[in-house]
């Protein structure tokens, strides 16, 4: 009823002009964000299949906007970050923060069960020529073995520049740093690839463990098969059903991450479940 009156072209135009402002004050307020203190990371829980203790766990932003009336998804403003270059320092801020948390976690004992806490990387940061030497500056300042990071690259990132990205894989591996393929099954690498990349984990993407019982079932099995014929760990993410749970582990799945175990959470909450040495 809104539209009545006017011709297709018109509700078109109105809708693109809406669009474009709507995202015009995403950016606006996205730069401001920072200063406001309106960002802060929440932490989700990976667990170990055969031990259900805490393995890890993947970092995961949050943004807050009071200008917009509260909290905004990583994927609306992510892709818009990316482009307006704000990823920049917001990647910078997410590294840093999350460095210092693990850090501080350690000194207190309590990431002795831990293998490593995951940070994802976005396609702007890693054609960034500054990330390596931020990333190894801040692991000095706060003495985190490097081990203890993984950084998360999805599979469509990788494959955008192959020969590129494997130079700056082999400088992340080289410094002690874990490799994790993201959303992995949704951007087209071919085994051949997969062989070339120094990487230590694939991560299931959530389509296919959701499309457990189905097609995905197939998939993730064929993706984990894969993945241990090339001496690779497996995690699933956006596991949800204890189906899923029972199908994952016959498989022969690694890790699982998902609301079934865990939600994403503040740094408060994530430090209660690592002090409980929590099972699942
Ligand atoms: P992602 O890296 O694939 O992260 C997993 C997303 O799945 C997260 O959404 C998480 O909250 C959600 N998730 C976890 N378990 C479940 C589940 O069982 N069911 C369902 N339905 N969802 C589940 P979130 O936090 O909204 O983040 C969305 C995306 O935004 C991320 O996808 C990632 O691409 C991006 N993102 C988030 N934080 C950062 C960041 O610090 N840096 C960059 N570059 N990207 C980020
Ligand atoms: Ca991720
Ligand atoms: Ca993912
Ligand atoms: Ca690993």
């Amino acid at each position: 009823a809104k539209n009545k009156g006017k011709n297709a072209y018109e509700v078109f135009h109105e809708e693109m002009a809406h669009k474009a402002s709507k995202r015009l004050a995403l950016e606006a307020n996205l730069r401001k964000a920072l200063q406001n203190n309106e960002l802060s990371l929440h932490y989700q829980p990976q667990i170990d299949v055969r031990t259900g203790r805490m393995r890890g766990m993947e970092v995961l932003i949050r943004w807050n906007c009071e200008a917009l009336g509260g909290a905004v998804s990583p994927v609306e403003f992510i892709p818009v970050a990316e482009e307006s270059g704000v990823i920049v320092p917001l990647g910078r801020w997410v590294l840093q923060t999350a460095v210092r948390q693990a850090a501080a976690w350690r000194k207190a004992g309590l990431m002795e069960d831990i293998d490593h806490m995951a940070v994802n990387v976005s396609a702007c940061q890693t054609k960034d020529t500054q990330l390596m030497y931020e990333v190894q500056a801040l692991l000095m300042e706060t003495g985190l073995p490097p081990r203890l990071l993984e950084l998360e690259i999805t599979e469509g990132v990788l494959m955008e520049n192959v020969n590129a990205n494997i130079a700056l894989l082999h400088k992340i591996q080289a410094a002690g740093i874990h490799l994790s393929i993201d959303d992995f099954g949704t951007g087209y690498s071919s085994m051949a690839y997969l062989k070339r990349f120094p990487i230590d984990q694939l991560k299931i993407d959530r389509s296919f463990v959701n499309d457990v019982p189905g097609d995905g079932a197939a998939i993730a099995k064929a993706i984990i098969a894969m993945a241990h014929s090339l001496n690779l760990s497996v995690v699933a993410e956006g596991v949800e059903t204890e189906e899923q749970v029972a199908f994952l582990a016959d498989a022969g799945c690694d890790v699982m991450q998902g609301f079934y175990f865990a939600r994403p959470m503040p740094a408060e909450e994530l430090e209660v479940l690592l002090r409980e040495r929590r099972l699942w």
